[in-house]
Protein backbone atom coordinates (compact mmCIF):
# COMPACT_ATOMS: atom_id res chain seq x y z
CA UNK A 1 0.00 0.00 0.00
CA UNK A 2 1.14 3.89 -0.69
CA UNK A 3 0.74 4.95 2.38
CA UNK A 4 1.65 8.59 0.96
CA UNK A 5 -2.44 9.00 0.18
CA UNK A 6 -2.25 9.68 3.85
CA UNK A 7 -0.07 13.13 3.75
CA UNK A 8 -2.16 13.60 0.23
CA UNK A 9 -5.61 13.64 2.76
CA UNK A 10 -3.52 16.00 5.44
CA UNK A 11 -2.35 18.34 2.38
CA UNK A 12 -5.75 18.49 1.01
CA UNK A 13 -7.28 19.35 4.85
CA UNK A 14 -4.87 22.64 4.14
CA UNK A 15 -6.57 23.82 1.70
CA UNK A 16 -9.46 24.29 3.54
CA UNK A 17 -7.65 26.58 5.95
CA UNK A 18 -7.53 30.46 5.59
CA UNK A 19 -6.18 32.03 2.51
CA UNK A 20 -3.35 34.03 4.58
CA UNK A 21 -2.12 30.66 6.55
CA UNK A 22 1.24 28.97 5.63
CA UNK A 23 0.19 25.44 3.46
CA UNK A 24 3.31 22.80 3.93
CA UNK A 25 3.13 22.23 0.25
CA UNK A 26 3.67 25.77 -0.33
CA UNK A 27 6.70 25.39 2.21
CA UNK A 28 9.71 27.59 0.82
CA UNK A 29 11.09 24.25 2.13
CA UNK A 30 14.05 22.82 3.30
CA UNK A 31 17.98 23.72 2.50
CA UNK A 32 18.26 20.22 1.41
CA UNK A 33 15.34 18.59 -0.61
CA UNK A 34 14.29 15.44 0.92
CA UNK A 35 11.83 12.81 -0.32
CA UNK A 36 8.12 13.76 1.61
CA UNK A 37 7.11 11.61 4.82
CA UNK A 38 4.31 9.19 3.89
CA UNK A 39 2.70 9.96 6.61
CA UNK A 40 2.86 13.84 7.60
CA UNK A 41 3.31 16.83 6.46
CA UNK A 42 6.07 19.02 6.34
CA UNK A 43 5.31 20.99 8.96
CA UNK A 44 4.53 18.22 10.96
CA UNK A 45 7.46 16.06 10.27
CA UNK A 46 9.80 19.39 11.57
CA UNK A 47 7.52 19.68 15.10
CA UNK A 48 8.47 15.90 15.57
CA UNK A 49 12.40 16.12 14.96
CA UNK A 50 12.07 18.89 16.64
CA UNK A 51 10.28 16.90 19.86
CA UNK A 52 13.11 14.20 19.30
CA UNK A 53 16.01 16.27 19.85
CA UNK A 54 18.38 16.02 22.96
CA UNK A 55 18.25 19.62 23.20
CA UNK A 56 14.48 19.60 23.87
CA UNK A 57 15.05 17.28 26.30
CA UNK A 58 17.42 19.54 28.38
CA UNK A 59 14.43 22.05 28.43
CA UNK A 60 13.22 20.21 31.85
CA UNK A 61 16.31 21.55 33.75
CA UNK A 62 16.65 25.00 32.12
CA UNK A 63 15.47 28.31 34.49
CA UNK A 64 12.42 30.00 33.12
CA UNK A 65 12.50 33.12 35.67
CA UNK A 66 13.41 31.47 39.44
CA UNK A 67 17.02 29.44 38.85
CA UNK A 68 17.51 26.00 39.86
CA UNK A 69 14.16 26.54 41.70
CA UNK A 70 14.08 23.95 44.67
CA UNK A 71 9.84 23.31 44.14
CA UNK A 72 8.22 21.12 41.93
CA UNK A 73 5.56 23.35 40.51
CA UNK A 74 7.94 26.15 39.08
CA UNK A 75 7.99 26.40 35.70
CA UNK A 76 10.66 25.43 33.47
CA UNK A 77 11.75 25.62 29.74
CA UNK A 78 10.14 22.79 29.05
CA UNK A 79 6.91 23.43 30.82
CA UNK A 80 6.43 27.16 29.61
CA UNK A 81 7.34 25.66 25.91
CA UNK A 82 4.20 23.54 26.61
CA UNK A 83 1.88 26.08 27.40
CA UNK A 84 3.40 28.42 24.63
CA UNK A 85 2.96 25.64 21.99
CA UNK A 86 -0.59 25.46 23.35
CA UNK A 87 -2.01 29.01 23.00
CA UNK A 88 -0.26 29.20 19.88
CA UNK A 89 -2.65 26.17 18.95
CA UNK A 90 -5.66 27.48 20.07
CA UNK A 91 -4.95 30.75 18.05
CA UNK A 92 -4.14 28.97 14.80
CA UNK A 93 -7.10 26.78 15.00
CA UNK A 94 -9.00 29.78 15.96
CA UNK A 95 -8.28 31.70 12.90
CA UNK A 96 -8.25 28.49 10.95
CA UNK A 97 -4.17 28.78 10.32
CA UNK A 98 -2.12 26.06 10.09
CA UNK A 99 -1.65 24.86 13.75
CA UNK A 100 1.55 22.38 12.73
CA UNK A 101 3.59 25.15 11.89
CA UNK A 102 2.74 27.04 15.06
CA UNK A 103 3.36 24.17 16.96
CA UNK A 104 6.75 22.93 15.76
CA UNK A 105 7.89 26.66 16.33
CA UNK A 106 6.66 26.92 19.42
CA UNK A 107 8.53 23.85 20.72
CA UNK A 108 11.58 25.08 19.02
CA UNK A 109 11.36 28.61 19.59
CA UNK A 110 13.81 28.30 23.36
CA UNK A 111 15.64 25.42 22.24
CA UNK A 112 18.86 27.28 22.18
CA UNK A 113 18.37 28.84 25.46
CA UNK A 114 21.44 28.67 27.83
CA UNK A 115 21.30 27.59 31.70
CA UNK A 116 20.40 30.33 34.00
CA UNK A 117 17.67 32.14 31.60
CA UNK A 118 18.21 35.22 30.64
CA UNK A 119 21.03 36.09 32.82
CA UNK A 120 23.10 33.14 31.14
CA UNK A 121 21.65 34.88 27.66
CA UNK A 122 23.67 38.28 28.96
CA UNK A 123 27.10 36.49 30.19
CA UNK A 124 27.00 34.55 26.82
CA UNK A 125 26.55 37.58 25.00
CA UNK A 126 29.60 39.73 26.98
CA UNK A 127 32.13 36.69 26.46
CA UNK A 128 31.63 36.35 22.16
CA UNK A 129 32.34 38.81 20.27
CA UNK A 130 29.26 38.47 17.78
CA UNK A 131 26.68 38.85 21.12
CA UNK A 132 25.01 35.71 21.35
CA UNK A 133 20.85 35.83 21.65
CA UNK A 134 18.79 32.55 22.70
CA UNK A 135 16.69 33.04 19.39
CA UNK A 136 19.38 33.04 16.99
CA UNK A 137 21.10 29.83 19.12
CA UNK A 138 17.57 28.05 18.84
CA UNK A 139 18.16 28.70 14.77
CA UNK A 140 21.50 27.34 15.61
CA UNK A 141 21.38 24.49 17.56
CA UNK A 142 18.46 23.00 14.83
CA UNK A 143 20.43 23.63 12.03
CA UNK A 144 24.01 22.85 13.01
CA UNK A 145 24.58 21.41 16.28
CA UNK A 146 21.67 18.57 16.81
CA UNK A 147 21.62 14.99 14.71
CA UNK A 148 25.49 14.90 15.20
CA UNK A 149 26.50 18.46 13.82
CA UNK A 150 24.18 17.97 10.68
CA UNK A 151 20.91 19.71 12.35
CA UNK A 152 17.43 18.62 11.26
CA UNK A 153 16.97 20.54 7.91
CA UNK A 154 13.85 22.46 8.97
CA UNK A 155 11.72 24.21 6.54
CA UNK A 156 11.95 27.96 5.97
CA UNK A 157 9.12 28.72 8.21
CA UNK A 158 9.44 27.03 11.02
CA UNK A 159 12.93 28.42 11.17
CA UNK A 160 11.92 32.09 10.48
CA UNK A 161 9.81 31.93 13.16
CA UNK A 162 11.96 30.73 15.25
CA UNK A 163 14.26 33.01 14.43
CA UNK A 164 12.15 35.82 14.80
CA UNK A 165 9.99 34.62 18.42
CA UNK A 166 12.06 37.52 20.11
CA UNK A 167 10.35 40.71 21.90
CA UNK A 168 11.83 43.91 23.17
CA UNK A 169 10.92 44.93 26.72
CA UNK A 170 9.11 48.49 25.11
CA UNK A 171 5.95 46.21 23.72
CA UNK A 172 4.46 43.03 23.98
CA UNK A 173 4.20 43.25 20.57
CA UNK A 174 7.70 45.15 19.56
CA UNK A 175 9.00 43.81 16.14
CA UNK A 176 12.12 42.35 18.10
CA UNK A 177 14.26 40.49 16.50
CA UNK A 178 11.98 40.93 12.93
CA UNK A 179 8.16 40.20 11.91
CA UNK A 180 7.63 36.51 11.52
CA UNK A 181 6.78 36.17 7.64
CA UNK A 182 3.99 33.92 8.33
CA UNK A 183 1.06 34.52 10.36
CA UNK A 184 1.65 31.40 12.45
CA UNK A 185 4.96 32.54 13.62
CA UNK A 186 3.35 35.67 14.89
CA UNK A 187 1.09 33.93 16.88
CA UNK A 188 4.08 31.81 18.46
CA UNK A 189 5.72 35.08 19.16
CA UNK A 190 2.53 36.99 20.99
CA UNK A 191 1.84 33.52 22.59
CA UNK A 192 5.18 33.32 24.05
CA UNK A 193 4.03 36.23 26.14
CA UNK A 194 1.02 34.95 26.94
CA UNK A 195 2.32 32.18 28.44
CA UNK A 196 4.97 33.56 30.56
CA UNK A 197 3.33 36.77 31.72
CA UNK A 198 0.80 33.83 33.06
CA UNK A 199 2.60 31.68 34.29
CA UNK A 200 5.46 33.93 36.03
CA UNK A 201 2.80 35.41 37.90
CA UNK A 202 2.05 32.23 39.54
CA UNK A 203 5.59 31.59 39.92
CA UNK A 204 6.13 34.69 41.73
CA UNK A 205 3.27 34.64 44.19
CA UNK A 206 4.68 31.31 45.16
CA UNK A 207 8.18 32.54 45.73
CA UNK A 208 6.35 34.97 47.95
CA UNK A 209 7.50 38.05 45.81
CA UNK A 210 4.03 39.43 45.12
CA UNK A 211 0.44 38.74 46.09
CA UNK A 212 -2.16 38.76 43.64
CA UNK A 213 -3.65 41.95 44.81
CA UNK A 214 -0.14 43.66 44.18
CA UNK A 215 -1.11 43.24 40.02
CA UNK A 216 -2.10 46.55 38.50
CA UNK A 217 -5.57 47.68 38.46
CA UNK A 218 -5.99 47.32 34.78
CA UNK A 219 -4.91 43.84 34.91
CA UNK A 220 -7.62 42.53 37.76
CA UNK A 221 -10.37 44.76 35.65
CA UNK A 222 -9.80 43.87 32.41
CA UNK A 223 -8.03 40.36 32.06
CA UNK A 224 -9.57 38.73 35.10
CA UNK A 225 -8.74 37.82 39.01
CA UNK A 226 -7.64 34.18 38.03
CA UNK A 227 -4.86 32.21 36.23
CA UNK A 228 -7.55 30.76 33.82
CA UNK A 229 -9.22 33.73 33.05
CA UNK A 230 -6.12 36.17 32.52
CA UNK A 231 -5.17 33.64 29.80
CA UNK A 232 -8.70 33.79 28.21
CA UNK A 233 -9.21 36.89 27.96
CA UNK A 234 -6.04 37.46 26.54
CA UNK A 235 -6.42 34.84 23.80
CA UNK A 236 -9.82 35.69 22.90
CA UNK A 237 -9.11 38.93 22.65
CA UNK A 238 -6.18 38.02 19.59
CA UNK A 239 -8.70 35.79 18.36
CA UNK A 240 -11.21 38.74 17.68
CA UNK A 241 -8.78 41.44 16.96
CA UNK A 242 -7.14 39.11 14.60
CA UNK A 243 -9.87 37.88 12.64
CA UNK A 244 -8.95 39.10 8.98
CA UNK A 245 -6.64 36.55 9.18
CA UNK A 246 -9.21 34.19 8.70
CA UNK A 247 -10.06 35.69 5.34
CA UNK A 248 -13.63 35.89 6.21
CA UNK A 249 -14.05 39.06 6.25
CA UNK A 250 -12.97 41.24 3.08
CA UNK A 251 -12.84 44.38 2.71
CA UNK A 252 -9.89 46.79 1.92
CA UNK A 253 -8.62 46.17 5.58
CA UNK A 254 -4.96 46.81 6.63
CA UNK A 255 -2.50 43.16 6.04
CA UNK A 256 -3.69 40.87 8.26
CA UNK A 257 -1.66 40.26 11.50
CA UNK A 258 -1.57 38.90 14.62
CA UNK A 259 -2.23 41.77 17.34
CA UNK A 260 -4.44 42.53 20.57
CA UNK A 261 -7.37 45.14 20.82
CA UNK A 262 -5.39 48.57 21.76
CA UNK A 263 -7.31 48.33 25.21
CA UNK A 264 -5.90 45.02 25.87
CA UNK A 265 -3.00 45.47 24.35
CA UNK A 266 -2.24 48.73 26.89
CA UNK A 267 -3.19 46.99 29.85
CA UNK A 268 -0.78 43.99 28.67
CA UNK A 269 1.74 45.84 28.66
CA UNK A 270 1.16 47.74 31.70
CA UNK A 271 1.43 44.12 33.18
CA UNK A 272 4.34 43.16 31.42
CA UNK A 273 6.12 46.29 32.86
CA UNK A 274 4.83 45.30 36.04
CA UNK A 275 6.52 42.11 35.96
CA UNK A 276 10.00 43.61 34.84
CA UNK A 277 10.16 45.71 37.89
CA UNK A 278 8.52 43.96 40.65
CA UNK A 279 9.39 40.28 39.28
CA UNK A 280 12.33 40.06 36.53
CA UNK A 281 14.23 42.71 38.35
CA UNK A 282 13.14 41.45 42.03
CA UNK A 283 16.34 41.62 44.31
CA UNK A 284 16.78 37.87 45.24
CA UNK A 285 16.58 37.52 41.16
CA UNK A 286 18.77 39.85 40.59
CA UNK A 287 21.31 38.35 43.14
CA UNK A 288 20.62 34.63 41.44
CA UNK A 289 21.19 36.04 38.00
CA UNK A 290 24.34 37.43 38.66
CA UNK A 291 25.34 34.16 40.45
CA UNK A 292 24.31 32.09 37.31
CA UNK A 293 26.41 34.92 35.12
CA UNK A 294 29.41 34.37 36.70
CA UNK A 295 28.95 30.75 36.51
CA UNK A 296 28.31 31.08 32.84
CA UNK A 297 31.70 33.10 32.91
CA UNK A 298 33.53 30.99 34.48
CA UNK A 299 32.64 27.70 32.27
CA UNK A 300 33.38 29.78 29.21
CA UNK A 301 36.93 31.21 30.26
CA UNK A 302 37.60 27.41 31.19
CA UNK A 303 36.81 26.16 28.07
CA UNK A 304 38.45 28.44 26.18
CA UNK A 305 42.10 28.03 27.81
CA UNK A 306 40.79 23.76 27.89
CA UNK A 307 39.64 23.25 24.41
CA UNK A 308 39.63 19.60 24.97
CA UNK A 309 37.50 19.19 27.09
CA UNK A 310 34.72 20.36 24.83
CA UNK A 311 32.34 17.80 23.67
CA UNK A 312 32.24 16.93 20.09
CA UNK A 313 28.80 16.29 20.25
CA UNK A 314 27.69 19.81 21.32
CA UNK A 315 29.87 22.17 18.83
CA UNK A 316 31.76 22.27 15.04
CA UNK A 317 35.16 21.27 14.82
CA UNK A 318 36.03 23.96 12.03
CA UNK A 319 34.49 26.80 14.79
CA UNK A 320 36.99 29.29 16.63
CA UNK A 321 37.54 28.33 20.45
CA UNK A 322 35.08 30.76 21.41
CA UNK A 323 32.25 29.58 19.53
CA UNK A 324 32.91 25.87 20.37
CA UNK A 325 32.66 26.98 23.93
CA UNK A 326 29.84 29.32 23.77
CA UNK A 327 27.83 26.46 21.32
CA UNK A 328 29.16 23.63 25.02
CA UNK A 329 28.21 26.24 27.94
CA UNK A 330 24.74 27.51 26.14
CA UNK A 331 23.58 23.68 26.09
CA UNK A 332 24.14 23.20 29.61
CA UNK A 333 21.16 22.64 31.64
CA UNK A 334 21.39 24.78 35.37
CA UNK A 335 21.83 21.86 37.16
CA UNK A 336 24.96 20.15 34.97
CA UNK A 337 26.54 23.50 34.64
CA UNK A 338 26.66 24.41 38.50
CA UNK A 339 27.70 20.75 39.37
CA UNK A 340 30.29 21.10 36.61
CA UNK A 341 31.58 24.81 37.48
CA UNK A 342 31.75 23.44 41.40
CA UNK A 343 33.95 20.73 40.13
CA UNK A 344 36.08 22.86 38.52
CA UNK A 345 36.79 25.41 41.57
CA UNK A 346 33.90 27.91 40.85
CA UNK A 347 33.14 29.96 44.19
CA UNK A 348 30.11 30.97 42.81
CA UNK A 349 28.41 27.23 42.56
CA UNK A 350 29.22 26.18 45.82
CA UNK A 351 26.42 25.66 47.97
CA UNK A 352 23.78 26.61 45.15
CA UNK A 353 20.63 24.52 45.89
CA UNK A 354 19.17 22.70 43.32
CA UNK A 355 16.13 21.77 42.12
MG1 LIG B 1 9.81 31.62 25.34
Amino acid sequence: MDLSVVRGRLEAAEERLSPFAARSKASHGRAVPEEPSPLRTAFQRDRDRILHTRAFRRLKHKTQVYIAPAGDHFVTRLTHTLEVAQVARTITRALNLNEDLAEAAALGHDIGHGPFGHAGEEALAECLPEGFRHNYQSVRVLEHLENGGRGLNLTFEVLDAIGKSSKTRDDILSEGWGIPATLEGQAVKVADAIAYLNHDILDAVRAGVIEERDLPLSTRQELGDSHGARINTLVSDIVEASWDATGEQTGAGAAPAIRFSPRIHDVANELREFMFQRVYHYEQTLRDAERGKSVVHFLFRHFVTNPGGISPDYSRPDDSVERRAADYVSGMTDRFAIRLARELGCDDAIGWEQG
